[in-house]
C-alpha cells in the first residue's frame, strides 16, 4: 500500500453535499460518474495532492442508501492506492484478513478496486485501489 487514494463521504443529498463541497474547496468537482452495479453516483474533488469522493445512492437498495440509514452520513471509507491490487488482495488473505470482493472489481475515477470488511479493520471500510494505466 503506497498512500491514501481518497476519503470516501456519504452523503444524504449529492446535489447539495457537492454545492457544500465546492464552497469549501473553493473549486468545481473534477469528475461525477455513476457506478451502476453499486446504486452509487460518485462526484470527486481535489485539494492539494489529495481527493475527497462524495458518494450518493442512486435507488434505495444500494449499499450507500443502507448505510445512511444504519449509521448516517459522513466518512464512508479510506481508499489505498496499491501497485498490483490481485497481489495485494492476495497478501492481505493471507494475513487473515476479510475481503468483500475477492476479485477487483472496476469502480469511479478509473479504478479497479476491491473492499475490505470493517469488521477485520477495526471498524473502518478499506478500499484498495489501483489505478488503470
Ligand atoms: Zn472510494
Amino acid at each position: 500500500m503506497r498512500k491514501i487514494e481518497h476519503l470516501g463521504i456519504a452523503v444524504k443529498d449529492l446535489e447539495a453535499a457537492t454545492k457544500t463541497y465546492e464552497a469549501l474547496f473553493g473549486k468545481p468537482a473534477y469528475q461525477s460518474e455513476e457506478v451502476e452495479s453499486e446504486g452509487v453516483k460518485t462526484v470527486f474533488f481535489k485539494t492539494g495532492d489529495n481527493k475527497i469522493e462524495l458518494l450518493g445512492a442512486t435507488r434505495e437498495d444500494s449499499p450507500i442508501a443502507k448505510y445512511i440509514e444504519k449509521r448516517g452520513e459522513g466518512i464512508h471509507h479510506i481508499a489505498f492506492d496499491v501497485e498490483d491490487i490481485e497481489a495485494e488482495i492476495d497478501r492481505l488473505k493471507n494475513q487473515g484478513f476479510r475481503l468483500i470482493n475477492e476479485k477487483p472489481k472496476n469502480g469511479a475515477d478509473n479504478k479497479r478496486i476491491a473492499f475490505l470488511h470493517p469488521k477485520s479493520t477495526h471498524g473502518v471500510l478499506v478500499e484498495l485501489c489501483e489505478e488503470i494505466a
